[in-house]
Order: C-alpha cells, then structure tokens, then sequence
C-alpha cells in the first residue's frame, strides 16, 4: 500500500485549527465548520477571526517588517529559508494535498500535482530571491552615478480563492518573501486549512516569527478589514471581479495603498481546421472540465473554424461523456466536487438559463447524483450566441460554450468579445495563424497547441477586467518591491550660489 492509499478515508472528526499570528498558534473563539463538498461529512473546524486579531496579526507583521529581521537578511539567506520550505512541502505532500480535497473536492490526483507545482514555485522564488536587483546608470556622465534600489514594499495583505487555496497561496507567498516583505494572509473561509499548515512548514524553515500570519474568516468582515487597512502597503487580491472592485475602491478610500488583481476570466480556445482535432478536442475536454471548470484560466468559450465545427464538437462531446466524475479520494476521478453549495446552484443556474436562452445541450447539462456530494456532468453548448449569459458571464463550473467562424478576423473578435482578458489557447498547424491570434487577442497568458501549461518561472496575470500585475516568476518578486532611484555626485559641486 502506498502512501496515498492509507490516508484516503474521511477523518473521524473534524480537526480544529487555530490561527497563526506573531509566530503563534492562537485559538479561535467562533469556529466555522467545514463539510467536505464531495461527502457532505464535516471535516475541519476554523476560527471566524476578529477584526482585533486581524490588528494584531498587521501589527506583527509591521514589526517584523521594520525591524528587518527578514528584509536586512541576504537574498541568500532568504533562499535558504524557501528551500528548507520546499523540502518540507515534499516531505508533507500527501498530507497537504489531503486536507486541500477535503475542504476543496478536487481530485486527490490533481491535489498531489499541486503540490508539486507549489514546491516548484518555492524554488523558483529561491533563485529569484538570490537575483534580485536594481540598475546602475553610467549614462549620466562624470559627475553624476545612478542607481536604482528594488526595496521590498513593505507589509502585503494576500486575500485567496477557494478553488485553488494552496496552488494560489504558494504561486504568492514565496515571491512575496523572496521581496523581503512581510504578510498577512485571509483564505477563503471554506478553505483555511492548508494555508494555516503552511504556518507550520514556513516556521520549521526557518521563517522568523511575524513575517507570515494567517487571519481566517468572512471576507465581508476579515477581508474587508485587511483592504482598509492603514497599515498595508500593498494587497494581492485574487477572486471574482466584483470584490476586486471593491478593492480597489477600499484601497483609495484609506491609504492608496498598491494592488495586485487577480480576477475573473472567460477564456477562449480558438480552433482551427487545420489543427489536430484529436488533440484539440481533448485540451477543449481538460480545459473546461480541469477543477471542475472552477478555474480563472478555464477555456469556456469554444471558437471553432464553422467547416469542422459539427465534426469537433461530436468529437468533443464524446470525449466530455467519458471523463471520471466521482468521489475525490478517488485515484480514478478526474473530476471531483463543485466546492460550495452556492457555486453548485449557480452553475445549474447558468446550464438553465442557457437551455432557456435557445442553445442546444451537447453533452452533459445536469447534475450527476453519486448519493452525497455536489457534483455536475462536464456540459457542452453548441449554438450560443453573443448575447446569452452563457456566451459572456464567468460561469465557473464545467460548462464549455462553442461559437464558430469562418475568417482568422472573426476568430480574432470573437476570442476579445469580453471583458475579461486572463487567458486564451489556439490550436493550428499554420504559424501564421497562431502568431496573429496570439498577437490580436488580449489576454495574459496564453498558449499555442496545449492548454494551462508553464511553470512558476513564467508570470501569471490579466488584462482588461481580469487584473493588475503579475505574479510568479522573476516579476512576481519585483511586484512586491518598490524602486529608489538613487543619485551619487563626485568630484566639487556646481554651486549655485555664488
Ligand atoms: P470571491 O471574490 O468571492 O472571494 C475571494 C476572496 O475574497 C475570499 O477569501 C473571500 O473571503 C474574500 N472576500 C469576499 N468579500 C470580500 C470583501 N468585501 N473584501 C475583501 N475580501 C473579500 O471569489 P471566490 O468565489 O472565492 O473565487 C472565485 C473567483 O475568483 C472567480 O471569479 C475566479 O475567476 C477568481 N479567480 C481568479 C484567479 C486568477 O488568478 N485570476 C484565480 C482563482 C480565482
């Protein structure tokens, strides 16, 4: 029996987390209690913080910030510290990804992959950490020297989803510690559990007390708090596009303090005829169906060239029928739980309104029953057209809507009706095709013959309404700084007075 196989049983009561302040476990006075949205059987408890101990977690953070007891140590010493992180991450692979199914329902297989890109992204960060640097100016001639400074911004609020708690948290937090910044960390409510267990691996590194906190509770009262707070330079919101609009609005009305969005999207996959079918089709089936569609960077609009559109989606809805939905303490399920109760009944909501609207369900286009649990067919729509909810919301479940063209201009359009801009994948054989799509159409990442791949050495981020900044990677770390540019005189001073 493997390590995974012992651990994939319900836990016989939910375990009880405190929150991490100050290098401190702290016990919560209210907790929220957690059921797994794949069985329905509670499985963690959570405290529903305070605004005080959000105080005192700013507060701890801000000491440790200015003190530099992190930021005044070398890029080296910082890298060391990530490193002993992503070593411990490995050692507790199993057990991260274990609580991160229970709380979130995804797959246990694809939380095991997470970790493993979350370990990456560790080590990404250590390299950049040991990297960062200014510029000189030798340009200014004899008398003047220029230099830029990339000083860490400060102390970061870091606000995270739940449809990818740790995936999301570990592509921020070590960047975010590679800068030299201190944190104060709000997960989702549903979805504390493994962002409060990376408490416990950042202090077995070596991390020093203050510089990582965790605040757990509701956003309209945590998260709320940490946007208006006085005293953080900066917040990294990831989640819908309407709290971001908060954001930002909470930011200018107390201290204008520096954003990083990450926001909604409705991603294209643009198909060509002359592409792979057989490999499109499958990345159009992963793409929408990959946590359960619960994905910012899910392909949710399908733009298929018309002259093989009824042949692709055949050949898509074929394969869509034959994913693995089930439980996700399964190894076979490829598609596991829609992770909150309000997220289930809007996806029905939205396969409904696409049915009333006059698109035609290909595939999929209910919820499948297995006796607990929320679960929905991976759904394909074909006929949709602009003005649908379908053709232009952000659905964030498995249902994929398709749309055709006959010109490469029309596929350009069609890919950039929207408001998002997060992501968008083509698929041909012809260069010229894929340069101009990827070069016409407005989105921050994409990708040309695959779907979602990359590494966290490549930034993430969106245009339009689908964010600001970017994260991971070498401008991942220098979101979280700010420059000084800084001006040395030799020689006698000019003087103007005489
Ligand atoms: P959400 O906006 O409801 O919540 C996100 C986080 O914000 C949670 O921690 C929540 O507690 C907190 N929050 C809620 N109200 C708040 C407020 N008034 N002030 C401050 N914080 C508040 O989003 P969600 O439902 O958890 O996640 C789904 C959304 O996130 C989707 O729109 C999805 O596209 C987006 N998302 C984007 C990315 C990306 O990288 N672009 C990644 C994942 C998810």
């Amino acid at each position: 029996m493997n390590k995974v196989s012992r651990i994939l049983t319900l836990p016989e009561t939910p375990r009880t987390f405190g929150f991490f302040v100050d290098g401190e476990w702290r016990e919560g006075g209210d907790l929220f209690e957690r059921a797994s949205p794949g069985h329905g059987v509670a499985v963690t408890r959570i405290p529903k913080c305070t605004v005080a101990d959000l105080d005192d977690a700013v507060a701890a953070a801000r000491r440790a910030f200015e003190d530099r007891r992190w930021s005044g140590l070398s890029g080296a010493e910082r890298a060391g510290v990530l490193l002993r992180a992503a070593a411990i991450l490995r050692q507790r692979r199993d057990e991260i990804a274990y609580w991160e199914v229970l709380e979130n329902g995804k797959p246990i297989t694809q939380a095991l992959g997470e970790i493993d890109h979350c370990i990456a992204c560790f080590e990404t960060a250590a390299g950049v950490a040991r990297l960062l640097h200014g510029e000189s100016f030798n340009s200014l001639g004899d008398k003047l020297f220029g230099l830029t400074l990339r000083e860490p911004i400060g102390v970061v609020g870091l606000i995270t989803p739940w449809n990818f708690p740790f995936l999301i948290l570990c592509e921020r937090v070590p960047f975010i510690l590679a800068s030299g910044c201190a944190l104060v960390v709000k997960p989702s409510e549903v979805t504390s559990a493994t962002t409060l267990l990376l408490a416990e691996v950042l202090a077995e590194a070596g991390l020093p007390a203050g510089v990582y906190n965790v605040v757990t509770g509701s956003g309209r009262t945590i998260g709320q708090a940490l946007t208006e707070h006085p005293d953080v330079d900066m917040l990294s919101f990831t989640g819908s596009t309407a709290v971001g609009q908060s954001c930002v609005q909470a930011s200018a009305a107390s201290n204008f303090k520096k954003l990083g969005l990450e926001l909604g999207g409705k991603n294209p996959i643009v198909v060509f005829a002359d592409s792979n079918l057989e490999d499109a089709a499958d990345a159009a089936a992963f793409g929408i169906s990959f946590n359960t569609g619960q994905c910012c960077v899910s392909s949710s609009r399908l733009i298929v060239e018309a002259s093989v559109a009824d042949a692709f989606e055949a050949l898509l809805a074929e394969k869509m029928a034959r994913i693995r939905v089930g439980d996700p303490l399964d190894a076979a399920t490829q598609v596991g739980a829609i992770t909150t109760e309000a997220q289930n009944a809007t996806i029905l909501g939205f396969i409904d309104k696409g049915r009333s609207e006059g698109a035609r369900v290909v595939t999929g286009g209910a919820a499948v029953d297995l006796g607990r649990g929320s679960y929905i067919a991976p759904t394909l729509f074909s006929g949709v057209t602009r003005d649908m909810a379908i053709a232009c919301d952000e659905i964030f479940g498995p249902v994929l809507s398709s749309f055709r063209f006959e010109t490469v201009e029309e596929a350009v359009a069609l890919a950039n009706d929207t408001v998002y801009g997060l992501a968008a994948s083509v698929w041909t054989r012809d260069i010229d095709k894929a340069l101009t799509v990827t070069r016409r159409v407005r989105a921050g990442r994409f990708w040309v013959n695959t779907i979602m791949a990359g590494g966290p050495e490549m930034p993430l981020g969106g245009f339009k309404q689908s964010g600001w900044g970017r994260e991971a990677g070498m401008l991942g770390v220098e979101e979280y700084t700010q420059v000084k540019s800084v001006h040395i005189e030799t020689g006698p001073r000019a003087r103007w007075i005489a």
